[in-house]
């Protein structure tokens, strides 16, 4: 696809550099462990390490990302041990306020994650699937959506 900037036809969609530039890894590491103390003990350990390698072109390819609802959630679970504490513990009835807080806060944060995941996401993610990247004057354009 030409780019709209320079015409050069080294383009490539950023879906595509993002996956190629993308390799998730898997080191493993063995440990021996040797113990004594009259009777002689050895055994060894495997660690294996994964994660996620990238290329600086395929960070600058990544997906939008959905909000996470994490932060509501931990809220959410604050309010109510907050609260929790505020009914059954002996002069803590005060808890329940910030307790209260953090349940409201914790509502509101999941109402706005699922709202952005519900009506912003979709849109910028079809918008990046349209996306083209150019290997010669590196802008980023979108084709497909005139
Ligand atoms: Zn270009």
């Amino acid at each position: 696809m030409q780019c709209t900037q320079c015409g050069s036809e080294q383009t490539q969609r950023l879906e595509v550099i993002y996956e190629q530039g993308t390799t998730t890894i898997r080191t493993q590491s063995t440990s021996v462990g040797a113990a004594g103390n009259g009777n002689f003990g050895a055994g060894t350990a495997t660690t294996t390490t994964s994660g996620i390698q990238q290329t600086k072109l395929a960070s600058r390819a990544a997906p939008p990302q959905r909000k996470s609802k994490v932060g509501g959630v931990c809220l959410l679970l604050l309010g109510i041990w907050l609260n929790w504490m505020g009914m059954h513990l002996n002069d803590t009835g005060w808890l329940m306020l910030p307790g209260m807080a953090a349940l409201a806060g914790g509502f509101l944060l999941l109402q706005r994650a699922t709202a952005y995941n519900r009506d912003v996401f979709p849109p910028l993610y079809r918008q990046w699937q349209a996306s083209w990247l150019c290997h010669r004057c590196g802008c980023i354009y979108q084709y497909g959506q005139h």
